[in-house]
């Protein structure tokens, strides 16, 4: 009894033994208390391990960080330095400024492989990310640009790419006659042994579609998109592609620095401890803002990705088969401009993503004006090109939002945008959601900036009845004086709008006026009201806080406020609507 008591005893002990051992080898071991909260956070909201996802390390270097190194680059531009370039080569410069936009005489004699501030936040060096991040084709659509600035982009990414991510760069060459861009170019990316390509268009067809076509043709996992005149910054892949790989409906988009169109510094664009994020405003001009505090409470670390309502264009990372899947860009868009909001209304409408990622930084040279004409492609349909392509995009993608646009770009309503029909049957297909959800849920803080715009009351040519002249912005930047020239009914500068609430407005200009001055300037963020009203039986417009009106003095073709008075020839104006011919 008591044998087998003690048998019994000892047969228990020994399972309870074997337990123990089972569940302590079993037990996960301890862990810093960074990582069991990263995990926390991890089991809320997805499935993913800790392996599979990026991990903050406070200060263990982050496992794709470049060893830092003490050797100091010495040249011009060299450390992103500005360089003003040889005075003998002045006159020379005038004329690669006309031709491209920027001065390539500086470009050129600054070395390919030039060093670059590092101006990341600090906590970017301490992030690990996943070791498979997924392959990524680098695609450059280029028409007519430098010889220097293009393989600088080209250099900068071999450069600073963990290889084993750089599936390849894809070039395409948009039609560009450059003798440099043919022959030239293929000559020397032989040295890349394939990993550079070069594919050329066999007609002009614009940014949008060569970036498509880019897309088709490559073969990576991620497409990332650059312009033909960037720097890529230390480290910047794979945050760009860590998100795409926890999430392949995400598109990810660096911060883009400026680098000098004369110098060729390389200089943050934003400055101070805070981030932005890209919207628009009513006329789809694309614009950014401060990141609201609702989406920065949603994160630990300043330096992870944020979410944001669209993108400047140029600079961006997707999963290219998703890409393909959400129809890439709409075909029917020429040239430049709008696909940027084409895109990202895609994308958010249909279950997809889109974040800024601050640990990953390229620099984008600015131009101040397109060195290039839009060509043949111009010239297709009526109405100026880039309003064109914003009208498909509104009307395929902002439901009744659409109507703000018009208020904003009242010419645009008379466009005509081509078949709109499988942007529809896209949409349909893919089951996206509304623009108001899109409004309300992602680019909420666009009405912060840009309230929903009142009707306008009158909109068109403004003409003085006394010299038959009309209100012109003459193209000038903000703040300037409101002109007047011969009234050419086609539009363009010369397209005023009044709103129920007063607003005197043209583009995203306001007319303001005091005693001296009658000035453009652009229209105070947050507000659409102003101080005008218009008498149609008078045909006076007066402004209500000076209790004055509008007057011309023919003699010197200068506006003023004056006191109002009926019989006063300079105070009557005709607003006239005007018709796409
Ligand atoms: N581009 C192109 N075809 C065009 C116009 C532009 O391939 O018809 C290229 C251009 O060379 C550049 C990119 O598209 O690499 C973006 O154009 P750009 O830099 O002029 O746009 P921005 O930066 O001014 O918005
Ligand atoms: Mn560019």
């Amino acid at each position: 009894m008591l044998l087998l008591r003690r048998g019994r005893l000892l047969k228990v002990s020994l399972l309870i033994i074997i337990l123990i051992l089972t569940v302590a080898f079993f037990m996960p071991k301890p862990k810093s208390q960074e990582v069991e909260q990263q995990e926390k956070l991890i089991k809320k909201d997805t499935h993913l391990s800790l392996k599979q996802r990026p991990i903050y390390k406070e200060g263990i270097l982050g496992n794709f960080e470049p060893v830092p190194s003490n050797t100091v680059r010495e040249g011009p531009g060299e450390g992103g330095k500005p360089y003003a370039g040889r005075g003998e080569d002045q006159n020379e410069v005038a004329s690669v400024m006309m031709e491209y936009g920027m001065n390539m005489v500086v470009s050129n004699q600054v070395t390919l492989d030039r060093s670059i501030p590092d101006i990341r936040h600090e906590e970017c060096r301490y992030w690990h990310y996943p070791e498979n991040l997924p392959s990524t084709s680098v695609v450059i659509v280029f028409h007519n640009e430098g010889w220097s600035t293009l393989l600088r982009t080209i250099h900068s990414v071999l450069n600073r790419s963990p290889p084993q991510f750089l599936k390849e760069v894809v070039l395409v060459d948009d039609d560009s006659d450059k003798e440099h861009l043919k022959g030239q170019l293929e000559d020397y990316i032989r040295q890349f042994k394939g990993k550079v390509r070069l594919l050329h268009n066999k007609q002009r067809e614009g940014l949008i579609r060569s970036r498509t076509f880019g897309a088709q043709e490559s073969k990576g996992d991620v497409v990332l998109f650059l312009d033909a005149h960037c720097e890529v910054n230390t480290n910047w892949l794979p945050p760009l592609l860590a998100p795409i790989y926890m999430n392949n409906t995400v598109m990810t988009v660096p911060v883009i620095d400026g680098i000098d169109k004369d110098t060729f510094e390389y200089r943050p664009v934003y400055r101070g401890n805070t981030h932005f994020r890209g919207i628009f405003e009513w006329g789809m001009l694309y614009k950014e803002t401060e990141i609201p505090e609702e989406e920065m409470k949603e994160r630990k670390y300043f330096s992870e990705p944020y979410k944001s309502p669209t993108h400047a264009g140029g600079l961006f990372a997707i999963n290219r088969k998703y890409f393909l899947k959400i129809g890439a860009y709409d075909p029917g868009l020429l040239v430049w401009g709008g696909e940027n909001f084409e895109l990202s209304f895609k994308i958010w409408q249909c279950g997809g993503s889109i974040v800024w990622v601050p640990c990953s930084r390229v620099g984008h040279v600015y131009r101040g004006f397109m060195p290039y004409t839009f060509g043949k492609l111009a010239q297709k349909r009526k109405g100026p090109l880039v309003t064109l392509n914003y009208k498909r995009v509104v009307e395929v993608w902002m439901d009744e939002y659409k109507e703000y646009f018009y208020t904003r770009e009242p010419m645009a309503r008379q466009y005509d945008a081509g078949d709109l029909s499988e942007q529809f049957d896209l949409r349909e297909k893919l089951q996206c959601k509304d623009f108001k959800w899109y409004m309300d849920n992602v680019a909420y803080d666009v009405l912060y900036k840009f309230p929903l715009l009142p009707k306008n009351l009158y909109w068109g040519e403004v003409r003085s009845m006394l010299t038959s002249h009309c209100l012109d912005t003459m193209g000038s930047q903000p703040p300037s004086s409101v002109g007047l020239s011969h009234c050419h009914g086609s539009g363009g500068n010369q397209v005023f709008r009044l709103n129920e609430e007063g607003q005197l407005g043209v583009g995203e200009r306001c007319i303001e006026g005091d005693m001296h001055h009658i000035k453009l300037v652009f229209c105070r963020l947050g507000t659409v009201d102003g101080p005008w009203q218009y008498d149609a039986n008078t045909k006076m417009l007066h402004h209500r806080h000076h209790q004055k009106c509008l007057q011309l003095t023919p003699q010197s073709s200068q506006l003023h406020l004056q006191e109002c008075k009926e019989e006063e020839g300079g105070q009557k104006w005709i607003f006239r609507e005007l018709k796409v011919v």
